[in-house]
């Protein structure tokens, strides 16, 4: 049996304030959901996440971080950095960073290997845009995408990590996944992965994100081989946030 797993990505979202009233109502109303969660904040909230969700329960990581450990990078943020402020995981090769910033499979891979050697726990994004998927090449992107890091980090890597299946199309527009189209891909990933390592595929959580909301989450989360989900919009609203986490467990 698998945790499961709520993420939020807050994006480049919020205030002090803002963020401290959604902090205070997630820790207030997150006492029965039993899902692993955690919330990815941008980086100048780090320490007020800290501060207010130390001991609730709900783990806190960062949206990005930097391949390389210090030195003379400006405007990046390390992995050690990150682990200072109580972070325990890190979103990686979202499609806004691969899309805007050009993060290559290659970049997002070394990027997944500083963060585990780092002790932080990598949230590998892995996801097709319409073009590709009307071309029938979801499969064909995703694995690729994910081998890029199997080959760098090696396969037993990902007994410390997360993937998360985000559609492009999906993300921010409203259009979300079925749970077949979704569980479609979750399948492959982790079928993909067992050819390598049954008990590591077996136990990766493997996320569904892209447009989830407290209406479409549950049906969603009950799909075999998706265990919880990386939450955008969704997560800066905290009544909906805690249904969706609810929804997972
Ligand atoms: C995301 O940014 O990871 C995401 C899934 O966004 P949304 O839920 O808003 O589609």
């Amino acid at each position: 049996m698998r945790t499961p797993v709520v993420a939020g990505n807050w994006k480049m979202n919020g205030s002090k304030a803002s963020a401290a009233a959604l902090l205070n109502d997630l820790k207030a109303g997150l006492t029965s959901s039993t899902a692993e969660v955690l919330i990815c904040a941008p980086y100048p909230f780090l320490d007020q996440v800290a501060n207010v969700l130390n001991g609730s329960g709900i783990k806190w990581g960062a949206q990005n971080a930097s391949q390389h450990g210090s030195g003379a990078f400006t405007g990046e943020v390390s992995v050690s950095m990150l682990a200072d402020f109580g972070c325990t995981h890190v979103i990686l090769g979202h499609s806004e960073r691969r899309a805007l910033f050009s993060e290559t499979d290659e970049l997002v891979a070394e990027k997944f290997v500083a963060t585990l050697e780092g002790g932080l726990t990598p949230i590998l994004c892995l996801g097709e845009s319409l073009q590709e998927r009307d071309a029938g090449k979801t499969i064909e992107v995703v694995e690729r995408q994910l081998m890029a890091v199997v080959e760098k980090a090696g396969i037993h890597s990902f007994s410390n990590a997360m993937l998360a299946y985000e559609p492009v199309w999906a993300i921010g527009t409203g259009l979300t996944a079925t749970p077949d189209q979704a569980q479609e891909v979750h399948s492959v990933l982790r079928t993909k992965l067992a050819q390598l390592d049954v008990e590591v595929a077996g136990k990766l959580p493997i996320l569904y994100g892209g447009s989830v909301k407290a209406a479409n989450a549950a049906a969603l989360f009950s799909c075999d081989d998706i265990d919880g989900g990386l939450i955008g919009g969704a997560s800066l609203d905290a009544n909906d946030f805690i249904a969706i986490c609810q929804a997972a467990g």
